[in-house]
């Protein structure tokens, strides 16, 4: 028998971060550790070494602990590893590929911006014609999974074809690292970045790098931030056994380290990743059965986050939807594309298929709006 579901929390959160986490996860953070002392630094280093293996079996890379959201970690990479005299191209079709452009804008770093607007694929053409063009480009990146829509985009296409050309290759894994198998090496990543609160399963405070060693060690003064200097925190890291420059997010570190103990425990990205589907099975042929369409087609979708368009009853508001699922004990995130109405439902974090089955049904029961249109989602479902 499948034990009952007992949430800690009033609601599950299926949102793109923070995330439902254990409460074992949680319980870590019930002590008050040293930010100097060798206990915590020898978790960090352990942290560390893990965020690598999870990564690749290959030798040659490390990594490196960010404090701030995963955009602070984004901005780390962002201004720290190129030079004064680089370039950057972005290669983007949603708000997380804009927003590493409009870090580069902020940072007056040279920069070229591939928008395919929101609901196309990544402009590897354009991509390949801009390379072609623009010798001074050093650098480029790219999300992989472009939570604005669930997107999953080709990262090893875009790798080819930056790693053919001799460019630096950056690569924006917030939403998919831990919960999608890849292989930093086989990509061809120098950088990768992803965040505590996502497909690992910890709480917000923090992000990190997992980057070639060769190409880490080479960018020492380059940073345009001291707080968001990647080199210097990973040197302090590599040269204090762990040590972070400046006050550490100990608490968010010790339910970090827990959470790779359960990843671990679960079977590592492989299983998660198995769950994280069989969640978006659930979620996305259940919401087709009461009637809502997904924005994207199956080929496109990502296994972590998923936009269905809103309702088209003029008595349908997100607000109320909301309200009424947040009742019955489950959030839900607005919509980002700017060109449709939509809302997403993320399936991340400590979710198992039994609560996505009974989200569809809290769904079902919400269809308020379903009376007063002749095609509803709840006669569809009858
Ligand atoms: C969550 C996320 C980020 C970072 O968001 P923060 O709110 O700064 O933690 C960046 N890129 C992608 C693709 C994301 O999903």
């Amino acid at each position: 028998m499948t034990p009952i579901a007992l949430p800690e929390s009033p609601y599950l959160l299926l949102t793109p971060g923070p995330l439902t986490t254990t409460a074992s996860v949680k319980r870590r953070m019930m002590t008050d550790a040293c930010t100097w002392d060798d206990d915590y630094n020898n978790v960090v280093q352990q942290v560390r070494a893990r965020l690598v293996e999870l990564a690749t079996s290959a030798p040659g890379y490390t990594s490196v602990l960010m404090q701030g959201s995963g955009t602070a970690s984004v901005e780390s990479v962002i201004g720290s590893v190129i030079p004064e005299d680089g370039k950057l191209a972005v290669v983007a079709n949603g708000v997380y590929g804009r927003r590493i452009a409009q870090i580069a804008q902020y940072l007056r770093i040279p920069h070229h911006l591939i928008d395919a607007g929101e609901t196309a694929s990544a402009d590897l053409v354009a991509l390949q014609r801009l390379l072609a063009e623009d010798p001074a480009i050093t650098h480029v990146a790219v999300v992989h999974c472009e939570t604005t829509t669930g997107m999953l985009n080709p990262i090893e296409q875009v790798g080819r074809i930056a790693r053919a050309a001799g460019k630096v290759f950056i690569v924006d894994a917030m939403s998919s690292f831990g919960g999608i198998e890849m292989d930093i090496d086989a990509l061809q990543i120098d950088f990768l970045i992803s965040s505590a609160n996502k497909c690992i399963q910890g709480v917000p405070g923090f992000g990190f790098v997992i980057a070639r060693r060769e190409r880490m060690a080479e960018i020492g003064g380059r940073a345009r931030s001291l707080s968001l200097d990647l080199h210097d925190q990973w040197a302090c890291m590599e040269d204090n056994n762990g040590k972070w420059r400046f006050t550490s997010p100990t608490h968010v570190v010790r339910a970090f380290a827990q959470a790779l103990n359960e990843l671990d425990e679960e079977g590592g990205i492989a299983a998660r990743a198995a769950r994280y589907r069989d969640n978006h099975r659930t979620l996305v042929e259940g919401m087709r059965r009461l009637g809502f369409r997904t924005l994207l087609d199956d080929a496109r979708m990502s296994p972590i986050i998923t936009s269905f368009y809103s309702p088209e009853s003029p008595d349908y508001s997100f607000k109320r939807f909301y309200a009424l699922l947040k009742a019955r004990g489950f959030v839900i995130y607005p919509g980002k594309v700017s060109d449709a109405d939509c809302f997403r439902i993320g399936n991340i974090g400590d979710i198992q298929p039994a609560d996505m089955a009974r989200l569809i049904e809290a769904i079902g029961e919400s269809c308020y709006w379903s009376e007063t249109v002749t095609e509803t989602p709840a006669q569809v479902s009858a």
